[in-house]
């Protein structure tokens, strides 16, 4: 099965000839694009509704109706009636959301290249392959567990073997439906979110291995399949990888006060380190409801970070890092593309529109269904 993303990539290629912005800088200004931007917006008001995700950058969330995260952003979506969502985030969001909507509306990206190297992680030829090998190995029932962030074919795959998606927020009660299903889970894309959350839920770190997809069976042996009782798949996000043990030491040794709070994509060292952890929103509403006064050092997207500083000024908000830990990814949809995607639709010829096939779409709605629906 041909990869969606790489399809989506051509499909970019061949819509725009390259990877340049389509409004090219010796066309207008950044201060113009914005400008434009307003005015455009305000025309089309009726038509177009623009989703923003924490994670992108000011300029593009100062445009955006609605902000949240991935799930409360599909979800939303799904109660709207324009006929153009475009959604300010990254590829398998807007395939969710294409998902979730009504089939008369449009669902557009305004960058195809914003997509998500953890969800890349895990293509879906790799996960029947390792799904094959790992039902050779054992008798016990393996249920799959996808975290939201990959793409549509993997949450297919899970919608057709018994399985569910999670999001940072939902995980630990779908890990523990699934092993309530069977007797073993494989969780993917996220090592990082699987071991953090079946660590909290009790699972010994013994009692779990990681198949890595670019080594023979995961370099993993049968043995090692059967004995174990969870099976991280080698994923990770590389923006939630920069941080580290060191900082959360010289933050804790600088000031004891402040309290560091960690999104549970970083790794099992961090987050057990770290005073807190939890998933975007939940740190959002942490530091919301904190006192003033309240200090905290948080281990997730500088964009995010940046705005809660500058949300709370009556508290004290850094990055746990002292190194910019941006999602490049996502700060792909610039101004420019956004405008260009308005310009598109307005001459009635819409551009990156994501559309997931019927089929994978059937299968991951089971999948999705199943997670809202496990209480
Ligand atoms: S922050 Fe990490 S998981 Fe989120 S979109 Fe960027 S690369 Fe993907």
């Amino acid at each position: 099965m041909l990869d969606l993303f790489e399809n989506q990539n051509q499909q970019n290629d061949e819509n725009n000839g390259s990877h340049k912005p389509i409004i090219s800088e010796e066309e207008l200004s950044d201060a113009d694009v914005l400008v434009e931007l307003k005015k455009i917006k305000e025309e089309l008001k009726d038509q177009v509704v623009v989703l923003g995700h924490h994670y992108q950058q000011d300029d593009v969330i100062s445009f955006a109706d609605i902000i949240g995260d991935s799930l409360q952003l599909a979800r939303e979506a799904a109660n709207l009636d324009k006929p153009f969502i475009i959604f300010c985030g990254v590829h398998f969001m807007a395939e969710t959301t294409d998902m979730l909507t009504k089939a008369h509306q449009k669902v557009i990206l305004p960058d195809l290249r914003a997509g998500c190297s953890m969800a890349d992680m895990a293509k879906r030829s790799e996960i029947d392959k390792a799904w094959a090998f790992m039902q050779k190995s054992t008798k016990e029932k393996i249920i799959p567990v996808t975290y939201i962030n990959c793409a549509a074919t993997l949450k297919a795959f899970v919608g057709d073997n018994d399985g569910s998606i999670c999001t940072s927020s939902n995980a630990e009660k779908i890990i523990k439906w699934a092993l309530d299903q069977g007797e073993k889970l494989l969780f993917f894309p996220d090592q990082h979110l699987g071991r953090n959350t079946c660590f909290k839920m009790g699972i010994p770190l013994s009692d779990m291995v990681v198949y890595n997809p670019n080594m023979l069976n995961g370099g993993l042996t049968a043995a090692q399949i059967d004995k174990s009782k969870v099976i991280l798949w080698y994923g990770f996000c590389s923006v939630h990888q920069g941080f580290t043990l060191d900082q959360v030491h010289a933050t804790k040794k600088k000031d004891p006060t402040m309290t560091v709070i960690v999104h549970p994509e970083c790794n099992f060292e961090v987050t057990q380190a770290a005073d807190d952890n939890g998933s975007t929103s939940y740190i959002i509403e942490k530091i919301a409801k904190s006192p003033a006064g309240s200090k905290f050092a948080v281990g997730t997207e500088i964009n995010l970070v940046n705005r809660l500083a500058q949300e709370f000024l009556d508290k004290t908000i850094v990055s746990l890092s002292p190194y910019q830990c941006l999602c490049t990814t996502m700060y792909r949809v610039r101004p420019r593309w956004l405008l260009a995607s308005f310009r598109a639709i307005k001459d009635n010829k819409p551009i990156n529109i994501i559309t997931v096939p019927e089929d994978i779409a059937r299968s991951s709605i089971k999948a999705l269904n199943r997670m809202l629906d496990i209480k």
